[in-house]
């Protein structure tokens, strides 16, 4: 069987622990068999990130923007344990926030949505995909807790020498304070990131916020949308035949758990931290959910949801044999094939794409599955595979015309 072709190669970033280990598993037996796999290889694994000072991290971000489409492993962001496991010579940034900060960008998640693992909410029949706007706000504020009566104030000071002052509260102390901020580019290319892959994908946009309350704050959000989305996809949403729908945010929830699924779901950076969690867990399981980092610029970054599945690493370190879920790695690859081949003109490439996930969605659904996935799913006495039975038994599905 000749191999299928690619032009392009993928920006590839390798990983940590567990899912480095499964990384090279799907290299191995899913993809290397099938395709003539090009790929610009970045090891964004601790160890060479601690070696080049992170530079790797950066490298592998710019090529990115070189060649448009990446597919990344799972990385640990290290913290005070990490520092003496690995020996590092400082506590890095997170990769995901580095490339991002690179990019710009928005992170689209969705499920893979399988029969035998239903979702918590009965009425879901497709997959959210849930978009987070990953700038500012809360996340970026100031804040300070007073004991002392007194008045708080917000001022902005100009560099061309203005001054605005206004009152919050005459605060009786002690109590807290907080400042935060956005700024209109960023939700610009928040706003544009969301119709785009809304175009893209073929799924209507949601957007709430708390407009009646924020007038001015979130006010600032609604506007932007509306005024992008007038401006430069409205056309293009209608002749796809999707809309864009605003409501407030307890509206828009309200609605999520009745609706279908089968839409983008827009949200402010806080309120895409927490419904994205309440999405993934509903929905089953984050060993399910896949992530796509989307530039205004048109990068694309794919990657699973979850972490580097560290305690499974310890296990297969001590020789045993572990049972972790590769689907969302899976996907990742999947994803960014797909749109190597989109982008590249190359149907075969797209085809296995979709074959691949079928093989990877058709094994669940007959029955043979991960540990993670036995404990919950609705199917009758599930066969629980080890990491490498489950992609073996994924490979040997792969129906190719
Ligand atoms: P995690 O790797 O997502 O794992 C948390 C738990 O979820 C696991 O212990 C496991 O439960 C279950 N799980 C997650 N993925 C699974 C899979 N594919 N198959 C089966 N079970 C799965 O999160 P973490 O343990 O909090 O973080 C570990 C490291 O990952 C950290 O160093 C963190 O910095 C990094 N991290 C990286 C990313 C990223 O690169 N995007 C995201 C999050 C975390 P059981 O142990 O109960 O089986
Ligand atoms: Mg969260």
């Amino acid at each position: 069987m000749s191999k299928i072709e690619m032009k392009t190669p993928l920006v590839e970033m390798d990983g940590d622990e567990m899912t480095r280990i499964l990384w090279q598993m799907i290299k191995e037996e899913l993809l290397l068999p099938f395709i003539d796999l090009k790929t610009e290889y970045y090891d964004l694994g601790l160890a060479y990130r601690n070696e080049t000072n992170d530079q790797v991290t950066i490298d592998a971000a710019e090529a990115t923007k070189k060649y448009g489409v990446a597919v990344k492993c799972a990385t640990i962001t290290p913290n005070k344990a990490r520092m003496s496991e690995y020996d590092l010579k400082e506590m890095y940034k997170s990769p995901n926030g580095t490339i991002r900060a690179i990019l710009d960008g928005t992170v689209f998640r969705a499920p893979i949505v399988v029969k035998g693992i239903e979702p918590c909410v009965r009425n879901w029949k497709k997959p959210i995909t849930l978009a987070r706007h990953a700038y500012g706000d809360v996340y970026k504020n100031t804040e300070m807790y007073v004991d002392t009566p007194g008045d708080a104030y917000l001022v902005f000071k100009g560099e061309d020498g203005s001054v605005r002052e206004e009152k919050i509260q005459h605060m009786a102390a002690p109590g807290v304070l907080q400042g935060m901020h956005n700024m209109d580019a960023s939700i610009r290319s928040f706003a544009r990131s969301c119709f785009s892959y809304g175009l893209d994908t073929h799924q209507d946009v949601w957007f709430g916020s708390k407009d009646t309350i924020s007038k001015t704050y979130d006010g600032r959000f609604k506007e932007i949308f509306q005024q992008v989305f007038e401006e430069e996809y409205k056309e293009e949403f209608n002749e796809a035949g999707l809309t864009y729908f605003y409501s407030l945010i307890d509206d828009i929830v309200a609605r999520v758990m009745k609706a279908e699924g089968g839409f983008i779901w827009a949200c402010k950076n806080y309120d895409g931290d927490v419904m994205s969690d309440m999405v993934s867990s509903a929905f089953g399981s984050l060993a399910m959910m896949t992530s796509v980092l989307v530039s205004p610029h048109g990068y694309y970054e794919y990657e699973a949801a979850h972490g580097t599945v560290q305690r499974h690493y310890y296990k297969h370190l001590a020789g045993e044999e572990t049972s972790t879920n590769s689907v969302a790695t899976i996907f990742a690859w999947t994803g960014a094939l797909r749109k190597r081949g989109e982008l590249d003109a190359l149907p075969k490439l797209c085809a296995f794409a979709e074959a691949l996930e079928a093989a990877a969605v058709s094994t669940i659904e007959s029955g043979r599955m991960t540990k993670d996935l036995a404990l919950i799913t609705s199917l009758a006495e599930p066969e629980v595979l080890s990491s490498r039975e489950f992609i073996l038994a994924v490979k040997e599905n792969i129906r190719l015309s």
